[in-house]
C-alpha cells in the first residue's frame, strides 16, 4: 500500500493534487486541506509530487522498498 505523506506545514492548500490525481486518492476541502482517502488506490503515477507547487508531498512504495506489500 502507498502511504502518502503530506506536510502540512509546506501545504497551502491549493487542491492541484486533488486534482490532478486520476485515481481520486485526495479529498480537498479549503478549510482542512487534501486528505489521503484512498491510498490503495494509489498507481504511482507521481502527478501529485510533480504538481505539487510547495513540494509537500512524499509517497513510499512498500514494494519498491522491498518490503512485503501488507
Ligand atoms: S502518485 Fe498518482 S495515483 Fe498516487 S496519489 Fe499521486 S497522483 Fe494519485
Ligand atoms: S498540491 Fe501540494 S500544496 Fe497544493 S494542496 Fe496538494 S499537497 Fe498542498
Amino acid at each position: 500500500m502507498a502511504k502518502i505523506n503530506i506536510d502540512r506545514i509546506l501545504c497551502k492548500k491549493c487542491g492541484i493534487c486533488a486534482f490532478v490525481c486520476p485515481k481520486q486518492v485526495f479529498k480537498f476541502n479549503e478549510l482542512e486541506g487534501p486528505q489521503v482517502v484512498n491510498p490503495d488506490d494509489c498507481i504511482y503515477c507521481d502527478m501529485c509530487i510533480m504538481m505539487c507547487p510547495d513540494m509537500a508531498i512524499d509517497i513510499s512504495n512498500e514494494i519498491k522498498e522491498g518490503k512485503p506489500n501488507k
